[in-house]
């Protein structure tokens, strides 16, 4: 071959990579980054993970493991002892009962995803996705050659199981039912969990249960484990959980799914060439935790996500044309910015409006648009207090400053 050949000719990518693009939280948030690393003042509300310190009885025991060599891979879907303190954990807190062998740990609940596509849809097959949705969930589908399905939720965020069943198809393979819910802040009532649940066996679709924020529910809210409802649904249902949000370890890697048999079969095989296992560093720093079967640390970040989540909607009282957001569970206000956006001069579109606040009021937030929502608007109050005031302040200053 000539040497100009060469130069002319480039390898192309796949398909596929041009199916996706990096996550919209995670450009933002690297948007954010910029503008720090250039000296400005900035807030980071664009941040899914926990500003606070990791609890002492699971640092401790990941040093322990450094120390004491565990270096080697673990089991492909974990240690088992780990597995057990997890069907324990869940069990105990969903009041229904899972053993070990139904429980697969993984890199992060993320990695549990994709691998749940890989292993349930063939090319063409539909996921039922209620928008807004977290934005992985639309990729990974994708990525496994499905086809996401979108079905607004309704106007309380809860999901409209009648729309729902409109949208379903013979294609349709998995109901996608993520609560509490990111970002919408709405954690699903007992009636729509039952009624979602009573319309999969109806259909005869799986259903992926995504409760990876179930421990920060707030006032009166309450996380229902749609299993415990209906324990019909038990053979077809995929619970997915993760330690990120609900011990603070994002960075560490460990997520977990709890499903019958056949699933964890799969997710074993799509493991083990994939990821070989999850970090073990990160397992058995876990693992005395659990075992331990204390709240302690939940406890903790509970207490000051409440105090964070108060401060921050007194603060966005003062919000004109902004209703209040839902704020049920998790740590994230999600704001309606329809109004905002038609009445503005200045702004057009919820892309805008957060480009107007990192300049105005030196905030990173998220558009609603990875979201699915084009007139949504993402705030983490998962933040250190006094971030949150001073950012949160500002925002309400320069939304305020609009119309
Ligand atoms: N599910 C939802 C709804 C999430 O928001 C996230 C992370 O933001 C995950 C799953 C994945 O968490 P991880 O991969 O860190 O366990």
């Amino acid at each position: 071959m000539s040497q100009s050949l060469h130069h002319r000719q480039s390898a192309a990518l796949s398909t596929r990579a041009h199916l996706i693009t990096p996550s919209g939280t995670s450009q933002a948030r690297t948007a954010g980054r910029v503008a720090v690393s250039a000296g400005r003042d900035l807030v980071d509300f664009t941040i899914g993970e926990f500003a606070i310190d990791v609890d002492p009885i699971i640092k401790g025991a990941a040093i322990r493991a450094i120390a004491e060599n565990r270096n080697g891979y673990s089991d492909t879907i974990g240690l088992s002892p780990l597995r057990a303190a997890i069907a324990g954990e869940v069990s105990r807190s969903a009041g229904h009962s899972w053993t070990a062998d139904e429980v697969a740990v993984t890199a992060g609940a993320k990695s549990a995803l994709l691998f749940l596509a890989l292993a349930l849809l063939d090319s063409g097959d539909e996921v039922i996705v209620p928008t807004p949705y977290w934005q992985t969930f639309p990729a990974q589908i994708r990525i496994a050659g499905g086809q996401p399905i979108f079905v607004n939720h309704r106007a309380d965020g809860q999901l409209d199981v009648e729309a729902i069943e409109r949208a379903i198809t013979p294609r349709t393979r998995v109901l996608l039912i993520n609560t509490p819910n990111n970002p919408t802040g709405a954690v699903y009532s007992a009636e729509v969990l039952g009624n979602a649940a009573e319309l999969a066996q109806r259909h005869n679709l799986w259903i992926i249960f995504d409760q990876c924020y179930r421990s920060f529910v707030h006032s009166g809210n309450e996380h229902h484990n749609i299993v415990a409802l209906v324990p019909a649904i038990r053979e077809r249902t995929i619970i997915i959980d993760s330690f990120s949000k609900t011990l603070a370890i994002a960075g560490w890697r460990i997520g977990y799914v709890v499903a019958p048999k056949s699933v964890i079969a799969a997710i074993r095989s799509f493991q083990s060439h994939m990821t070989s296992c999850a970090n073990v560093i990160g397992q058995y720093g876990v693992l005395p935790y659990l075992q331990s079967r204390q709240d302690r640390f939940q406890s903790h970040a509970m207490g000051r996500l409440t105090a964070n989540r108060s401060v921050g909607l007194d603060i966005l009282a003062r919000l004109r044309n902004v209703p209040t957001p839902l704020a049920q569970g998790g740590f994230y206000f999600y704001l309606d910015v329809s109004t905002l956006l038609r009445r503005s001069t200045l702004v057009g579109t919820s892309q805008e409006l957060v480009d107007y606040l990192i300049e105005t009021a030196g905030a990173a937030t998220v558009s609603g648009v990875p979201f699915g929502d084009p007139s949504g608007l993402r705030i983490s109050y998962a933040l250190k207090t006094d971030d949150l005031v001073a950012g949160l302040t500002r925002v309400v200053d320069a939304l305020n400053a609009l119309i």
